[in-house]
């Protein structure tokens, strides 16, 4: 069950598809997008996310689905006619204008009465924190303030879709923190449905109330934050978001057969024995036991060798070599009666029910 309470919807995305040539940018994806949401398109580069906000903005066509907004079809809509506005990676900011005539451009072009202009360009600059920044030049501005002028150059216009391109790439990780953050509060105030393309998945994450996961043009699972981190569909979720530690196996009566333990216990599946599939457990999901500690009886044990240990204040990330699993096996705790010494040879745990059954 989704948190989220159900919305009005904004946009519909209806088993759309979309080829160049020979390459299907996007496989049959569909999705609906609630008014007032902030939601994430996140997946690797070339999985089709730009190529699926072009779409609804109006700049490709699809080559089959339909896409829809407030009920009505975007087919027979020109870019321009649409409700939507998109903020690009680059800003695109006109050097020689000021801040204040950036942002009032596209409600000039609209032939707006003067008075009406001025109080809403001025609302905007408030609402970005650039009130007093109105007359500056784009190239007096930091990184972050010429953000807001492309925000505020967005908005202004009150679209009833904000689509948003990689909208802090450009920033360094410190200021992109921050403005994740400002991002967030600014969506929640202006009340429009906000759409983000991201390859970050900690920014999606601290965007979006609901994020698609795409893959190879596919959307592979919707959901809010919780539900992804919590109850991912498959082996690529589960790995594109946050860290996972998977043990490779087939699938038995009561367990996963992971060379070269044989049967290791896991939560029921659904899959057929025989199946090939992972283990996935999250690195605090899992502890770590000192020879002399016995582990539960609701609880799974394997050998593990220390090689790597990080203290990093309220957490320790113990990484560990754990026979089955292709990278090291990380293990997250808040323990601070011991810490693991490299080479120490040591059993990981966990309770078989906080593992899960993966494929993919
Ligand atoms: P990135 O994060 O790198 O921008 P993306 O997930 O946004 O990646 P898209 O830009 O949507 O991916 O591209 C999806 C696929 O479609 C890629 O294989 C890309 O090469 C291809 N593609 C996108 N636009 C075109 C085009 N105009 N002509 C041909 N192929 C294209």
């Amino acid at each position: 069950m989704s948190a989220q309470p159900e919305g009005v919807t904004v946009i519909t995305i209806d088993h759309v598809s979309k080829a160049f040539g020979a390459v299907r940018a996007l496989d049959d994806v569909s999705m609906t997008i609630r008014e007032n949401e902030f939601f994430a398109l996140l997946g690797p580069s070339g999985c089709g996310k730009t190529t699926l906000l072009r779409c609804l903005a109006g700049f490709e066509s699809v080559t089959s689905g339909r896409l829809l907004l407030d009920g009505r079809d975007l087919a027979d809509t020109r870019p321009y006619d649409r409700p939507v506005n998109m903020m690009f990676q680059s800003y695109a900011l006109f050097p020689h204008m000021n801040v204040w005539d950036n942002v009032a451009y596209g409600i000039r072009a609209e032939g707006r009465p003067k008075e009406e202009i001025r109080s809403r360009v001025d609302d905007v600059l408030n609402t970005v924190g650039l009130g007093a920044l109105g007359d500056r030049r784009p190239n007096q501005l930091s990184g972050g303030q010429r953000q807001r002028v492309a925000l505020a150059r967005a908005i202004v216009k009150r679209p009833r879709v904000l689509l948003l391109d990689e909208p802090l790439a450009a920033l360094d990780r410190k200021l992109r923190q921050e403005m994740q953050l400002e991002l967030k509060r600014l969506q929640h105030e202006v009340g429009i449905t906000f759409i983000v393309v991201t390859h970050d998945q900690e920014e999606a994450l601290t965007l979006a109330d609901r994020v698609a996961v795409m893959h190879a043009g596919r959307a592979l699972q919707i959901g809010t934050p919780v539900e992804l981190y919590d109850h991912p569909v498959n082996h690529f979720v589960a790995a594109f978001i946050g860290k996972m530690n998977f043990l490779r196996g087939l699938v038995q009566a009561g367990g996963l057969a992971v060379e070269p333990y044989g049967l290791v216990r896991t939560p029921a599946t659904d899959l057929a024995v025989g199946t090939e599939a992972y283990l996935a457990i999250r690195p605090e999901g899992a502890q770590l036991l000192r020879p002399d500690e016995t582990p539960g009886s609701d609880a799974v044990a394997l050998p593990a060798v220390v090689e790597a240990v990080a203290f990093v204040g309220a957490q320790i990330h113990t990484h560990v070599r754990v026979e089955g699993s292709d990278s090291p096996f990380v293990v997250t705790s808040t323990r601070r009666d011991w810490l693991p010494t490299l080479g120490e040879h040591l059993r990981v745990t966990w309770l078989v029910d906080a593992a899960r059954i993966l494929v993919g």
